[in-house]
């Protein structure tokens, strides 16, 4: 009970309800109390009162007080608030979920293209073993019923092969396995080269077909791969599209700073509408020609990599012009887009130019001739069959090629790489054909052993492979190969490229047997023969004297077995060591009776022969004229031999060549 006289000795006590635990004192003259940050709520403050004898009163004095919520606090901002949370917790599942979506409808169309190519990639190997056997049945079969009913399989084939390797071109443009790599060249060759390419089939469809170039003379830079692939894309679909007694003419000229390519024709056109839609992938005008769609896309690719473009004009039923604009001037190109070497030129693309050409007729030169008749001279007739040594693991196809080439070649047959090279140990091998992708070791180890090993390094290397990227070729030769065939190949192409590298070979060895004088670096095709034959003539030089210098000698000194150095000399030469040694003395030998200063005795001396009479036999006999002839016909003009008057060297030659065929 407070006391209202003497109210300073009165003592307080409050509490909050519904906030304080329990009753608070004031003390002294601090009669307040305070709260900060009070929950939102309603609370009861009590507070009771006693006087100076601690008398409190019985029941406390009570404030109802409403603590008002924050704005932010109240029940419609938080439902704002949670709205809002879960509106953003909603909006990021779906937006991650779209993503998801995306990357996985791209993931799953990224699947599907590489399956598609998978497949493409092992359809080209059967497709290889129907259409090879198949080009032989056509070459051999006379009876027309079965000629139509094997033209029809092989039309059909070739244009599944067409749309493999489109595929497959696309791919790789997409990749950028197609790098650029342009250099200063002929564009008006690589554009009559390819557009003779289908000649043929607008004689056959009746088609005016014609080529106007106004670059005939000049060199302009640009990638001929991508060209050739641009054009005989276009040429492909423009023959597609033309018909009978309708044209197609391929232009060439320049524009301004680009070269500009047109393949024009009067055929079908495209709608208006669907004009820009054909450069899609996989879009095709409905129409009743078979096809694929890519052809478009891979040319827009192809000439967008080429920093150029291309633009369409067409109109329904009078015909469309495709007229694509490349950079023709060295600098639109960045420094790692110029080409550093000519190797570039000699790789192919998946698509042999054949293949676009879906429905000509089979070209027969080539095929009809018997390899090692073509073009073989009377002396190469006579010559022995070739060794050719095949290396594939795929049985089918290592058992098709053994059987078309043992026609013309003997043929020796390995699994892989190592299996090849101790084929090649125990044989005298002419050529090697080998696949790539190999268990053990593959085509381009086998190679590059072939290659940089001296004894075998003479033997060519032809690489045959459906893993036909162009860095593949690259690799394949730079570690030496002489040629590069993809898969799907043609018999014909194979024999064509063998019977091709085999004369190269016999040239350099006919050069060797037809001149006295021994150039290495005329008969040698490759350095590290080149290297050898240097090396081989320096120390039969050395020797020139020396009676005693035997073929064991000569070996030795080459660091090599006796049995090698004679493989190597006859692969290399064509003509055994002892020959190799002979040749070189009596070169010495007519250069010194040329001279005139020392008699047919001392010269055989100087070349190494102990008695002279055995000398003037040898070299009768290798010369067809006797040395003392040779120094008599020089009578007072020393420097007129036998050996200058071609007529009579022509003979000696002749008997030389003779003598040796007897051998
Ligand atoms: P494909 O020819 O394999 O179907 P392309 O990408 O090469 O695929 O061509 C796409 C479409 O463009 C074709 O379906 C065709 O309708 C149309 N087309 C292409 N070139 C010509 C042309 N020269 N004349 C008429 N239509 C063409």
């Amino acid at each position: 009970m407070p006391n209202y006289i003497a109210g300073r000795h009165n003592t307080f006590a409050y509490q909050l309800e519904g906030y304080d635990k329990e009753w608070y004192h004031t003390d002294g003259d601090h009669h307040w109390a305070t709260y900060t940050n009070l929950p939102a709520g309603r609370y009861n403050f009590l507070v009771k009162a006693a006087n100076n004898d601690g008398k409190w009163n019985e029941t406390p004095t009570s404030l109802k007080i409403t603590i008002l919520p924050a704005w932010y606090q109240t029940w419609w901002a938080i439902t704002l608030f949670l709205l809002a949370v879960s509106g953003f917790i909603a909006w990021i599942f779906y937006y991650q979920m779209e993503r998801m979506n995306k990357k996985r409808n791209e993931e799953l169309q990224e699947m599907k293209t590489r399956f598609f190519i998978d497949i493409s990639h092992e359809l080209r190997t059967p497709l290889t073993l129907i259409l090879a056997p198949l080009q032989e049945l056509l070459l051999r079969t006379n009876d027309r019923w079965t000629r139509n009913q094997l033209e029809y399989i092989k039309k059909n084939a070739d244009r599944l092969l067409h749309l493999v390797n489109q595929l497959m071109d696309y791919r790789r443009a997409e990749k950028g396995v197609f790098q650029l790599k342009v250099k200063a060249i002929y564009a008006h060759n690589i554009v009559e080269k390819n557009f003779r390419f289908y000649e043929q089939l607008a004689k056959r469809k009746q088609i005016t077909y014609e080529l106007q170039s106004d670059l005939m003379d000049k060199k302009v830079f640009c990638d001929a791969n991508y060209l050739e692939l641009v054009l005989n894309n276009l040429l492909s679909n423009a023959f597609k599209y033309t018909d009978k007694g309708q044209s197609i003419t391929v232009y060439l000229k320049e524009d301004g700073p680009n070269l500009l390519l047109q393949v024009k024709d009067t055929g079908a056109g495209i709608p208006v509408d669907k004009q820009a839609k054909i450069f899609e992938r996989f879009y095709q005008v409905e129409n009743d020609h078979p096809g694929s769609g890519i052809g478009l896309s891979l040319v827009q690719k192809l000439v967008e990599l080429h920093h150029g473009h291309l633009e369409l004009e067409s109109v329904e039923h009078e015909g469309s012009c495709f007229s694509i604009y490349l950079p023709k001037d060295k600098e639109a190109y960045k420094p790692e887009e110029l080409a550093q070497t000519d190797t570039e030129k000699q790789l192919y693309s998946t698509n042999v130019k054949d293949m676009y050409i879906v429905d000509t007729e089979e070209e027969k030169e080539g095929t009809e001739q018997q390899p090692g008749e073509a073009g073989a001279s009377a002396s190469e007739g006579k010559r022995k069959k070739e060794t050719i040594l095949i290396v594939e693991d795929n049985t089918e196809i290592q058992q098709y090629l053994s059987e078309e080439l043992s026609k013309s070649f003997i043929t020796l047959e390995a699994g892989n790489g190592e299996e090849a090279l101790e084929v090649v140990k125990e044989n005298e091998i002419d050529l090697i054909i080998t696949d790539v992708m190999m268990p053990v070791m593959d085509g381009i180890k086998l190679c590059r052993s072939i290659k940089q090993n001296l004894k075998t390094c003479h033997i060519p290397v032809i690489i045959l492979s459906a893993k036909s990227e162009l860095s593949d070729q690259l690799e394949g030769l730079q570690v030496g190969a002489d040629d590069y065939i993809p898969k799907p190949f043609s018999l014909a192409l194979i024999v064509t490229k063998i019977k091709n590298i085999l004369r190269t070979h016999y040239r350099s060895i006919e050069h060797y047997s037809n001149s006295l004088e021994i150039e290495p670096e005329k008969i040698a095709l490759n350095p590290l023969d080149e290297e050898f034959l240097t090396k081989a003539v320096s120390i039969v030089e050395k020797h020139m004297d020396n009676i005693e210098f035997s073929t064991d000698e000569f070996a030795r000194e080459l660091y090599m077995s006796r049995s090698s150095l004679h493989m190597k000399m006859k692969a290399v030469t064509g003509e055994s060591t002892a020959e190799f040694i002979r040749k070189i003395r009596f070169n010495q030998a007519c250069k010194l009776l040329k001279e005139g200063r020392y008699n047919v005795a001392e010269i055989s001396l100087m070349v190494g022969f102990n008695t002279p009479s055995y000398f003037a036999t040898c070299f009768k006999k290798y010369v067809a004229v006797s040395p003392q002839n040779t120094s008599k016909t020089e009578g007072n003009n020393k420097f007129k031999t036998p050996f200058n008057r071609i007529g009579i060297l022509h003979t000696g030659l002749k008997v030389l060549s003779t003598y040796r065929n007897k051998d």
